[in-house]
């Protein structure tokens, strides 16, 4: 509890860093989050907020700029997980939510865009997925909004977006579905693993439909194990806890948590990022703009539309 009103009585020079983007970040959040922790005694709340930090994929303290850290756990988040225990689950999941909110918007899907040439207007072409027949499309602005190193395969990239967007990193996050019977523990985290050593091993797994026999296992990877080393981890670890691990009903890797290390950071990574803004009837947005999580892309596309758009 110290330690969260410490952090609170520190927040106010930090404001920039809760802010929609990374504009005016004190420069003392380019070092890791770690060396941040080191630095103010906030080992407790580093403690505390690993659950949600490195279980949900985004890795360890050393290794990413604590101005990420910070723009995830901004004073009223602390408050809402530390005091209140505010955690949800959309209850359909987030497909369907973000279907829904679609709906009732022109929205184009299964759309392989190849190629984008950017002038007087935005030239867009590709491919449809569903019928095979090409596309060709103009606008008059062209904002990316998927994965900015991926879109340098059919981007007209000037030598700055080249430059900034392949030195974005991710994480190896894996989810695994997996039937398991007699499961004596259903939900529960593991924190010994959530240093280097729990690599490939389940940090923390979910019953996210009781009753249903299947559970959700949450692992970092090191981009090079297999599911099928890390699968046997998860065999060894149901048995451990009393149950019959069953078949894995899904999969999936994760090119996870785009962001820039603490090096491209303090060397203005997002000084250049922002500048480019507009620039060549082109903006950019999503997780990298800010941080990974819904509420952050949706603070940051907000914020870009009233600076450009309004
Ligand atoms: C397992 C997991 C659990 C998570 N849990 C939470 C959570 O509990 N709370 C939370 O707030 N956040 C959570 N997140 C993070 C959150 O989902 C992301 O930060 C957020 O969805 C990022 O939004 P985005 O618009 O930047 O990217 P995305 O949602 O990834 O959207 C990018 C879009 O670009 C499309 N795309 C990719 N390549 C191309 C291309 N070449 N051409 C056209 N389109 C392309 C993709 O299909 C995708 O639809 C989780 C993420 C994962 C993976």
């Amino acid at each position: 509890l110290l330690e969260i009103l410490r952090y609170h009585i520190l927040a106010p020079r930090y404001r920039a860093a809760f802010g929609p983007n990374h504009l005016g970040t004190p420069e003392e959040l380019a070092d890791s989050f770690q060396a941040w922790v080191d630095r103010h005694r906030m080992g407790v709340l580093a403690k505390a907020i690993s659950i949600p930090y490195t279980t949900f994929g985004y890795g360890y303290y050393d290794e990413s700029p604590a101005a990420y850290v910070l723009k995830f756990f901004e004073p009223g988040i602390v408050r809402a997980l530390a005091l209140q225990f505010k955690f949800f689950k959309w209850k359909e999941g987030a497909q369907t939510l973000w279907e829904r909110l679609a709906s009732g918007m022109d929205v184009r899907y299964s759309l392989e865009v190849r190629e984008v040439r950017r002038g007087d207007t935005v030239l867009v072409a590709g491919r449809d997925r569903r019928t095979g027949e090409p596309f060709r499309y103009e606008y008059d602005r062209l904002v990316l909004a998927c994965p900015l190193d991926e879109s340098l395969s059919f981007l007209d990239a000037s030598e700055e977006e080249r430059a900034l967007y392949s030195k974005i990193l991710h994480k190896d996050y894996r989810v695994y579905l997996k039937r398991a019977r007699v499961f004596r523990v259903p939900a529960g985290f593991a924190p010994a693993r959530f240093d280097r050593s729990g690599i490939g091993r389940a940090m923390i797994w979910d019953d996210r439909v009781p009753g249903s026999g299947i559970h959700t296992f949450y692992v970092l990877g090191d981009g090079k194990q297999s599911d099928e080393e890390i699968e046997v981890g998860l065999d060894e670890d149901i048995r451990a806890m009393g149950g019959e691990p069953g078949e894995t009903v899904a999969r999936v890797r994760w090119k996870y948590y785009p962001h820039v290390s603490c090096q491209d950071y303090r060397a203005g990574w997002y000084d250049r990022f922002e500048a480019l803004q507009g620039r060549n009837r082109t903006y950019a947005c999503g997780e990298i703009a800010s941080f990974s999580t819904v509420e952050r892309v949706i603070r940051y596309s907000n914020d870009l539309s009233r600076r450009f758009f309004e």
